[in-house]
């Protein structure tokens, strides 16, 4: 079963106490994450094989489609008036801000989701 506490700390699926990533990134230095290579704590590589973290991209986007929902039932809720245009704009904001702590998390998930714990 997978923590939740972990995956939203970022941390290691292997010991759950190393972190997984040197840098989280700013988006306003357009600065990207900065995943290590091997756990701190527990040397446990990350990257099992080339071309790992392609599957991410699938968790990525799960993430992205249910934030732009959320965001959508949001304004809906509250019941401004809205363009579609200014809408969509607004999404499109708030998925901006939320590009790396999407990629940091889809990377956690994918590695949580294909590694048993062997501590
Ligand atoms: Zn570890």
């Amino acid at each position: 079963m997978l923590r939740l506490g972990p995956i939203v700390k970022s941390k290691c699926p292997n010991c759950e106490k190393g972190s997984v990533f040197a840098s989280g990134g700013n988006i306003l230095k357009l600065k990207g994450p900065e995943m290590n290579t091997t756990c701190p704590v527990c040397e446990y590589k990350f990257e099992r094989e080339p071309g790992y973290f392609f599957g991410a991209m699938f968790i990525s986007y799960g993430l992205t489609i249910a934030q732009a929902m959320a965001v959508y039932f949001i304004i809906w809720t509250i019941g401004v008036d809205l363009s579609v245009d200014m809408i969509m704009l607004i999404i499109t904001l708030v998925l901006v801000v939320l590009l790396f702590p999407n990629f940091r998390a889809s990377r956690v998930i994918w590695m949580y989701i294909f590694t048993k714990k062997k501590i």
